[in-house]
């Protein structure tokens, strides 16, 4: 027994993220009876429970909320014995056999690790961004869409998820602008159809924000046209930002990835380092799904199954 051992109890598999790809990796592991460890520092499910209804999960005809298949997924995790615990990941030591994971609430050791820790949202980096988030700007429509009752807001950003959720935000408010930067949006057709044929979303196309105004709260946004370098001013009282994620990998080194932070893996969800996988929204891929990353997290768990045998 090496002294690590023999100081703290080794898991066979230490996931980082409780997400789709995390906890699909953690059934699958425990349904092969390895001891798992599951280490979170928000809620269990990851990003998607943030999205009011997942519509694209086969299986789910009629939909479901992002927080009941967050919640669904911990159930089905616990039950075949994976162990979670709500502690924030601070370092990694992940080159040696028994591999060294640090959080706030102590040391963890694992012969394999498996990095799921997904995304966080972008920022812009405008003047205003900073001191009104929480105070008008928002990353989640679900979570704070009803403050905004009969409001005016603006949405952020031209992909799928600022337009599903300029969408969702016409239950609650009066008057929406899209603002994205591009002529063309990156969302797929059939939400873009749903979107111009919503009289309460105002598209503004070619459009970069300046700043975000408002002493207490957001009160004006001051957009720059790029076509013609004009500048206008909305009023508005919020906005959602939707221009991307970016990788949670701050605290991880040594290992290989993109230009833009994400890791870099086989097929196999093989990092460069023996027993140290990566599945999810976190690896350079094309296709950033809840299926996707649960399609990950199961090859992740068989291929540190078959590494730890
Ligand atoms: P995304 O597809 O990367 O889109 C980000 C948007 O923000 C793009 O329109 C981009 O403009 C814009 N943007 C990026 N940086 C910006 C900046 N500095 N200033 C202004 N605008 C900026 O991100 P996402 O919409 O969050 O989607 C992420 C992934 O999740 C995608 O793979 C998406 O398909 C998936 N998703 C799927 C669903 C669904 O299936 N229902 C729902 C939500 C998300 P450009 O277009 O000019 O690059």
């Amino acid at each position: 027994m090496s002294s690590l051992e023999s100081q703290n109890e080794t898991y066979d598999m230490i996931i980082l993220g409780a997400g789709p790809a995390g906890l699909t990796a953690a059934i699958y592991a425990c349904r092969a009876n390895l001891k798992t460890l599951v280490l979170e520092s928000m809620l269990s499910g990851g990003e998607i429970t943030a999205t009011d209804q997942l519509d694209n999960y086969p299986g789910f005809p009629e939909g479901i909320s992002g927080a009941e298949f967050g919640e669904r997924l911990e159930k089905q995790a616990k039950r075949f014995g994976a162990e979670l615990n709500f502690a924030a990941v601070e370092k990694v030591e992940l080159e040696a056999e028994i591999k060294r994971v640090f959080t706030a609430q102590g040391e963890f050791h694992g012969r394999t690790v498996l990095i799921a820790t997904g995304t966080a949202p972008r920022t812009l980096g405008v003047p205003g961004e900073e001191k009104l988030r929480g105070r008008g700007i928002s990353f989640c429509a679900t979570c704070d869409g009803p403050f905004f009752r009969e409001k005016r807001v603006a949405v952020i950003g031209g992909g799928d998820s600022a337009v599903e959720e300029a969408l969702y935000l016409t239950r609650f408010v009066d008057k929406i602008d899209l603002i994205h930067r591009r002529e063309n949006l990156r969302a797929i057709p059939s939400l873009q159809e749903k979107m111009f044929s919503n009289p309460k979303i105002e598209f503004h196309k070619n459009c970069v924000v300046k700043e975000f105004g408002g002493e207490q709260k957001v009160e004006k946004i001051i957009v720059e046209n790029l076509a013609d370098s004009s500048i206008k001013e909305l009023p508005a009282d919020g906005a959602f930002l939707y221009v991307g994620r970016i990788p949670n990998v701050e605290f991880i080194e040594g290992i290989e990835k993109d230009a833009q932070g994400f890791i870099i893996t086989n097929e196999e969800m093989e990092t460069a380092l023996p027993g140290v996988f990566a599945a999810g929204d976190i690896r350079r891929k094309y296709l950033r799904q809840v299926l996707t990353a649960a399609a990950d997290g199961a090859i992740a768990a068989a291929m540190s199954i078959k590494y730890l045998s």
